[in-house]
């Protein structure tokens, strides 16, 4: 029955699933919690609902103590929602349930997508600004001022220093970071 809830999961729940998954893994250095911890978010996904955490235990038949682990990894990175519910307000007992709603889904993806655009952003403008020269015998790279030091020639081998042409990168990278952001876009947009 999971697997055919999971069938039903759209692309964005996936890309979303595998941020859980190599977070809660890397945190714990333990891939079998972040297994655990798709299981749960997968649960939450496919339910729509917000649930308490001993719910999401034995619905799942897990124990509780590896559920709180997970859950608490995936808030510290932002990757569950939480609502306090009222169990009895009177004397001010509150539960916590958590939640993994679709919009959710949407806007952490996007602020992902964000981050990766930032990364880009900044390999382009290294390429762009190509201020190292480059050996194309031995493949060592020196800086402008080394390369200056040096008379353009490599050290090692005599050959004569190159500064490589990245204009085919600089175009390629230009074109992601532009259909990165425009994905970006299109998530942010509301009621979508
Ligand atoms: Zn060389």
């Amino acid at each position: 029955m999971s697997t055919q809830k999971a069938q039903k999961l759209d692309v964005l729940t996936k890309i979303f699933l595998n941020l859980v998954d190599r977070l809660v893994s890397f945190e714990h250095d333990n891939p079998e919690l972040g297994k655990l911890a798709v299981r749960i978010v997968t649960y939450l996904a496919t339910r729509g609902e917000a649930l308490p955490e001993d719910k999401i235990a034995s619905a799942l038949g897990i124990e509780g103590s590896e559920v709180r682990k997970v859950l608490h990894t995936l808030f510290k990175y932002a990757l569950i929602e939480v609502e306090k519910e009222a169990v009895d307000p009177e004397r001010g007992r509150y539960e916590n349930r958590l939640k993994v709603s679709p919009e959710f889904v949407r806007r952490i993806t996007a602020s992902r997508v964000r981050m990766v655009i930032d990364v880009l952003k900044e390999c382009l403008q290294e390429l762009a600004s190509t201020a190292y020269y480059v050996c194309p015998t031995c493949y060592r790279r020196y800086t402008m001022d080394e390369a200056y030091d040096l008379n353009f020639k490599c050290p090692r081998d005599d050959t004569p220093l190159v500064q490589p042409d990245h204009s085919i990168e600089v175009e390629f990278l230009t074109d992601v970071i532009k259909k990165l952001q425009d994905y970006a876009a299109q998530l942010s947009k509301p009621g979508k």
